[in-house]
């Protein structure tokens, strides 16, 4: 329904990145309990061994098939998920004029950041966007949280890779680029890895 409802593609993106796997989980949870119980009312009912019998039974089945979607979701819909979320996020924007809109590269759109967003996307997991209507110069700037984004894992292929915490090892002064370390960890094997990133020195050379 909510995503029904919601047009922008941005806020549909942050929806599915932060809720729809457990949405459907918890969907999923109660249409179990829900017919679990409704097997229990259709059982013929002789004694109270029968009736705890049923019960069990009914409950056992209904784990196991808990355990097998919750499974799905966690480590195969995820592609599904990243699929659709990079069809949302690199869908041309369309301006008020109702003209597509152009995403800039990382290069131009340093232009339309300002010190504090651009220091942001240097250090830490976050991402602008930056589109523009090259006739109107309208300009619509979107965030996007690396931390809340799963990546592939080397080891285990999944889509369950997480920046689990970030440490800048070397500040960046006005000469001199920094270093950043990400540490990730997989959800699913339980994989580490780092990678370091340059931060970019804060002053720009003057042409
Ligand atoms: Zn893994």
């Amino acid at each position: 329904m909510k995503l029904v409802t919601t047009t922008d593609n941005k806020a549909r993106y942050d929806y599915i990145n932060m809720h729809e796997i457990n949405f459907l989980w918890y969907g999923v949870l109660s249409l179990l309990i829900g017919l679990s119980l409704y097997a229990n009312t259709l059982a013929p009912r002789q004694s109270w061994l029968w009736f705890f019998v049923i019960l069990f039974i009914t409950g056992m089945v209904a784990m196991i098939v808990g355990v097998i979607i919750q499974n799905i979701l966690k480590f195969y819909y995820p592609f599904f998920i990243e699929k659709r979320l990079r069809k949302l996020r690199y869908t041309a924007r369309i301006s008020p004029d109702n003209r597509k809109m152009k995403l800039l590269s990382e290069e131009e759109e340093d232009v339309y950041l300002d010190e504090g967003m651009q220091a942001e996307e240097n250090a830490f997991s976050v991402d602008y966007d930056v589109w523009i209507d090259e006739i109107s110069g309208f300009t619509k700037i979107e965030k996007y949280n690396g931390r809340l984004h799963a990546l592939q894992c080397d080891e285990c292929n999944y889509q369950t890779l997480k920046v689990d915490h970030e440490e800048v090892i070397q500040s960046a002064t006005d000469t001199e680029d920094g270093e950043l370390m990400k540490y990730y960890a997989c959800g699913y094997c339980g994989h580490k890895q780092r990678k370091s990133f340059t931060i970019a020195k804060l002053k720009m050379e003057e042409a």
